[in-house]
C-alpha cells in the first residue's frame, strides 16, 4: 500500500518526467529502488554499454546499481578503489572516455531544471561532456517547486549532508547549515543547471516515487 506521500509522489512524478522530456533528457519514472534498478539494468543493456564510472551517489548505492554493474561484463571504473591519490585522479580522468556515467542529481526543479553542486568538478565535467550516456537516479525528495527552491535545496540540504556523509572539515559538517565558505576543503565549487540536454536523450533520469540519497 503506498503510504500518502507517496501517492503524492506518483501524482507529481510523471509531469516532473515529462518536463525533463521536454528539456531533452530521457526519463521515466517508476515508484521504488527496486524498479529503478530493473530499469538501469534494461538501459545499460539496450545502450550496449561496456565501461561505466561515477561520482559520489548515495542514491546509486542505495539502489544496488554498484553492485549490478559488477555482476554485469562490464568494465568498472571505480575511484574508491585507488591505492594513491595519483590513481585516484587518473580512475577520474578515465571515467570521462567511460560509454555511462552514473550519478544522481542534487536537486531538481519541477519544470525539469536538474541543479548540482560539485567541489572537484569531475562529476559535472562527465555530465555535461565525455560519457556517452549519462544514468540519473533521483528520489522524488529532490523534487523542489521551481528553480529557486531547487537551488536552495542543493546548498542547504544536499551540500551539508554531503559534507557531513564525507567528514570534511567544513561549517556545515558541523552545524548542519552553509555558511558559504570558501576555504580549500568546500566541496561546493561549481553550481550546474541543466536548462536543456544536448545531444538529445544523452541524459537519461529515473525519476523514483521514495526518499532516495540526499
Ligand atoms: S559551508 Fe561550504 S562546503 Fe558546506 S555547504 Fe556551504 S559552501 Fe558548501
Amino acid at each position: 500500500m503506498r503510504t500518502p506521500k507517496e501517492r503524492q509522489y506518483d501524482l507529481l512524478g510523471p509531469r516532473v518526467v515529462e518536463a525533463l522530456v521536454r528539456r531533452g533528457n530521457e526519463a521515466v519514472y517508476v515508484t521504488d529502488a527496486a524498479a529503478a534498478r530493473e530499469q538501469i539494468h534494461a538501459w545499460l543493456l539496450r545502450d550496449q554499454v561496456r565501461s561505466v564510472g561515477w561520482g559520489g551517489t548515495e542514491t546509486m548505492t542505495e539502489c544496488g546499481v554498484f553492485d549490478l554493474v559488477r555482476e554485469m561484463d562490464l568494465e568498472v571504473i571505480d575511484r574508491d578503489t585507488a591505492e594513491s591519490f595519483e590513481k585516484r585522479q587518473d580512475m577520474m580522468r578515465r571515467a570521462l572516455a567511460a560509454d555511462a556515467f552514473l550519478m544522481s542529481f542534487n536537486a531538481l526543479s519541477a519544470d525539469g531544471i536538474a541543479i548540482n553542486i560539485d567541489g572537484i568538478g569531475n562529476r559535472l565535467s562527465a555530465m555535461i561532456w565525455g560519457p556517452k550516456y549519462v544514468y540519473a537516479i533521483v528520489g522524488m525528495n529532490k523534487v523542489a517547486p521551481d528553480y529557486d527552491s531547487a537551488v536552495l535545496r542543493a546548498r542547504q540540504v544536499a551540500s551539508p549532508m554531503n559534507a557531513i556523509r564525507l567528514e570534511c572539515d567544513t561549517p556545515c559538517a558541523t552545524t548542519g547549515r552553509c555558511a558559504d565558505c570558501m576555504g580549500d576543503n568546500s566541496i561546493c565549487s561549481y553550481f550546474v543547471a541543466n536548462r536543456r540536454v544536448r545531444p538529445r536523450g544523452r541524459i537519461k533520469v529515473i525519476l523514483v516515487g521514495a526518499d532516495l540519497g540526499f
